[in-house]
């Protein structure tokens, strides 16, 4: 498979692998068309890295997009659905400007039910990976 331009996976201070720009992206920019393999309800895979679609639908993501970090104040977002014949897609969109060498992440914004805690560092860091609205049903930590 092709790497995606300005794309790059590193090790991450944040956790584990992550993924850096390596050239810069303007706010609004399409950073990625994920590349992912369909999931759907009933399969059996490893679905930590995993955008949930629909509630029966999954996509497996396959490329660098797969290991891109989460922070509760992320400089890129994931855009998704599904289309006219039924195929799920998500791109990754540059939230703000980004600067090359910087890392890439995205507020994965779990339901409460799958909420785990954060280490993101982020001055707002709102101590669990969760989606904003929803973080009153995990708290206290
Ligand atoms: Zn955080």
């Amino acid at each position: 498979m092709a790497a995606i331009p300005g794309l790059r996976v590193f090790l991450s201070s944040v956790h584990g692998y992550g993924v850096r720009a390596t050239h810069a992206f303007k706010e609004g920019d399409l950073m990625a068309d994920i590349e992912g393999v369909v999931r759907r309800e009933g399969e059996q895979w490893d679905d930590r890295y995993t955008l949930r679609i629909t509630d029966s639908l999954w996509l497996d993501m396959v490329d660098q997009t797969r290991w891109i970090n989460h922070s509760c104040t992320a400089n890129a977002e994931v855009d998704l659905g599904v289309d006219e014949h039924g195929a799920p897609w998500a791109k990754l969109y540059a939230w703000r400007d980004i600067a090359a060498g910087e890392e890439v992440t995205w507020d994965y914004e779990f339901p409460a039910s799958l909420a785990e805690p954060c280490s993101c560092g982020s001055a707002k860091c709102r101590g669990w990976i969760v989606r904003e609205e929803e973080l009153s049903l995990v708290l206290p930590r």
